[in-house]
C-alpha cells in the first residue's frame, strides 16, 4: 500500500520538476537576449554593420562605439576609416562630404576636409597659429593678423639679393647662406628676389589688382592681406641671374638643384607644380619656405604639401 502511494506522489513532482526546468531555460533566455540585445555586436548588427566590420571597430575604435550608432551605416563608412590620413575629429565632415559629392575619391574627400579645400578659399579661415613658430602655416584658411611681424628680422647682405631691403627672420637667413655657399661650390648661383612682405604691402598690392579687375580677377595674381606666406618671415622667392623671372627659373640647373637640395638647408618648395588645387596657388618654382632641417627634410620625404603635411601631422 505504502510504495503506491509514493509511485502516484512521483508522478506530479516530475512534471514540476520539468515544468521549472523549462522555466528557467526560458528565463535564461529571455535575460540572455535582454542582455545581448545591450551589446554593441547587436547594435550595430541591427544598424547594418557586417560582423567583421564589428570585429574592426571594437578593436580599433572602443570608445566610440556610440558614434557609429548614431550615424547611418554606409558601405563606405569602414573603408573611410582605413584611410591614410583619416582623422577622426574630421569624420563626420567627410561623411557630409561624400553625401555632397559621392563620385570623388576617398583619398580626396579625406584630404579636402583635412586642409580645408572642400569649401572655397578663404571659407572659415582662421587666424594662424604663430606658436609653431617656423612651422607655422599661412594659407587661404590659416591667416596673420594685419600687426603680425616676425620679432627677429634680419636684413640680408646685398650678395645675396637682387635688390636692397630684403628682411627675413635671423634663422632663415643664416640657412641661406648655409644654402648659397654650397649652391656656389657648385658653380651656381641663389640669390633672394623677395622675402618678407608685411600686412601694409600686401594690402596694397592685393588692392592694386582688385582695382584692376575686381575680386576674383586680384584673387587669381595675390593673396589677400594677412593670406601671404611673405608676411612669416620664413619665405624667401629665390632666382639666380639667367633665369631671374617667374616664368624662366624652372628651367635653371639652379631650380633643379634645388628640389633635391633645399630640404637639408630646411627649405622647401611650397606650391609645387600640379598642386594647385591643394595650395591655392600656381605652381611657383621660386618660391622657398623655411621650416628648419628636421621638417623640411620629412615633408620633402612625405611627398605631401605643406598643407596636408601641416594638416595631418601638426594641427593637433
Ligand atoms: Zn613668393
Amino acid at each position: 500500500m505504502k510504495k503506491k502511494k509514493r509511485q502516484i506522489k512521483k508522478i506530479p513532482c516530475i512534471i514540476a520538476a520539468v515544468v521549472l526546468i523549462i522555466l528557467g531555460i526560458l528565463i535564461y533566455k529571455f535575460i540572455s537576449d535582454i542582455l545581448y540585445k545591450r551589446t554593441y555586436d547587436y547594435k550595430l548588427l541591427q544598424k547594418g554593420y557586417k560582423e567583421e566590420e564589428i570585429v574592426y571597430l571594437k578593436e580599433n575604435y572602443t570608445d566610440k562605439l556610440d558614434d557609429f550608432l548614431n550615424i547611418d551605416y554606409e558601405e563606405y563608412v569602414i573603408p573611410i576609416l582605413k584611410e591614410k590620413y583619416f582623422l577622426w575629429k574630421n569624420f563626420k565632415t567627410y561623411l557630409e562630404y561624400i553625401k555632397e559629392k559621392p563620385d570623388k575619391k576617398q583619398e580626396e574627400i579625406i584630404r579636402e576636409v583635412n586642409i580645408g579645400t572642400y569649401q572655397p578659399f578663404y571659407t572659415n579661415a582662421k587666424e594662424a597659429d604663430t606658436t609653431k613658430e617656423y612651422a607655422l602655416l599661412v594659407n587661404k584658411y590659416n591667416f596673420l593678423s594685419s600687426d603680425y611681424e616676425p620679432v627677429d628680422l634680419v636684413r640680408a647682405n646685398g650678395q645675396y639679393t637682387f635688390s636692397n631691403n630684403q628682411y627675413m627672420r635671423q634663422e632663415v637667413y643664416s640657412a641661406f647662406t648655409d644654402m648659397f655657399f654650397a649652391a656656389k661650390e657648385e658653380g651656381l648661383t641663389l640669390l633672394i628676389n623677395s622675402s618678407y612682405r608685411n600686412y601694409e604691402n600686401q594690402q596694397k598690392a592685393y588692392k592694386d589688382y582688385e582695382d584692376a579687375g575686381g575680386k576674383s580677377y586680384a584673387d587669381r595674381y595675390a593673396a589677400r592681406p594677412g593670406f601671404s606666406e611673405h608676411q612669416t618671415g620664413l619665405t624667401l622667392d629665390i632666382f639666380t641671374p639667367e633665369f631671374p623671372t617667374t616664368s624662366t627659373f624652372h628651367l635653371s640647373k639652379e631650380y633643379t638643384w634645388l628640389t633635391t637640395n633645399a630640404h637639408k638647408y630646411g627649405f622647401i618648395l611650397r606650391y609645387p607644380e600640379g598642386k594647385e588645387k591643394i595650395t591655392g596657388f600656381s605652381y611657383e618654382a621660386w618660391h622657398y619656405r623655411y621650416l628648419g632641417v628636421e621638417l623640411a627634410t620629412k615633408v620633402y620625404e612625405s611627398g605631401l604639401t605643406y598643407d596636408e603635411y601641416y594638416a595631418y601631422y601638426l594641427d593637433n
